[in-house]
């Protein structure tokens, strides 16, 4: 919770202006800090009602609750948010496609997908911004020190993209209106920010789109910051 108020301050925004968190599935890396921030900054936490059953015991007390269902819109001021079911082991795990009506900016937040589906390639195709996960390079997790099942497990349908998926997956997706890629969820032990941005930009190249599209995100630090007029 620090680190993103932290966050907040070096780019001059307001906390107080969150008007919801939304959680994507139950996992710990992915809900570690949601109770606390919406209990101390008095934020409302939404999630699907499978999410909310298993992550319950692991957010404590929160501000308020609130309810999605997979596939249908939420409306918040002049925001559309779509849940988009994803293949994930968790119980029922979305990705987020933000469309935001006044502008007509549309982004997309992807990560912990084992492969790429029908509804996420159908919701996703030429949005302005994605941020999709590249979690591992595949021979650094052959030759790394995991179990072999938590490999094999990684690598699967449920699991998560390695950088070639990655890269494969945004042939599909990029589009004309693709002004800007995040790759995100890049493994700490199975992967490397120059490992990602290599394999990604070569794959993209190939298929005739500018690596320029290509920006990373960090463990420790923020991304670069994008604006769209
Ligand atoms: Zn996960
Ligand atoms: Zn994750």
């Amino acid at each position: 919770m620090r680190y993103i108020l932290t966050c907040f301050d070096e780019l001059n925004l307001d906390s107080r202006a969150i008007e919801g968190i939304f959680l994507s599935h139950e996992h710990s890396d992915h809900i570690r800090g949601a109770g606390v921030l919406s209990r101390n900054r008095q934020i409302p936490l939404w999630s699907n009602p499978g999410t909310l059953k298993a992550a319950k015991h692991k957010l404590g007390k929160v501000f308020q609750h609130k309810m999605f269902t997979t596939e249908r819109v939420i409306k918040i001021k002049d925001l559309e948010i779509l849940p988009i079911p994803v293949s994930h082991d968790a119980v029922e795990p979305v990705c987020f496609r933000i469309h935001q009506k006044n502008t007509d900016l549309q982004v997309g937040i992807v990560t912990d997908i084992g492969i790429l589906t029908p509804p996420v390639k159908h919701y996703l195709q030429n949005i302005n911004l994605l941020m999709l996960e590249s979690n591992y390079d595949l021979d650094m997790l052959v030759n790394g020190t995991y179990p072999e099942n938590v490999k094999l497990f990684i690598m699967g349908e449920l699991g998560h993209l390695s950088n070639r998926e990655a890269g494969e997956s945004l042939v599909e997706l990029i589009g004309d209106e693709t002004k800007h890629i995040l790759l995100s969820h890049i493994s700490q032990d199975n992967n490397t920010q120059t490992l990602a941005y290599g394999t990604v930009s070569k794959i993209i190249e190939r298929h005739g789109f500018k690596k320029s599209i290509l920006n990373l995100t960090y463990h420790n630090k923020m991304s670069n910051v994008f604006t769209f007029r």
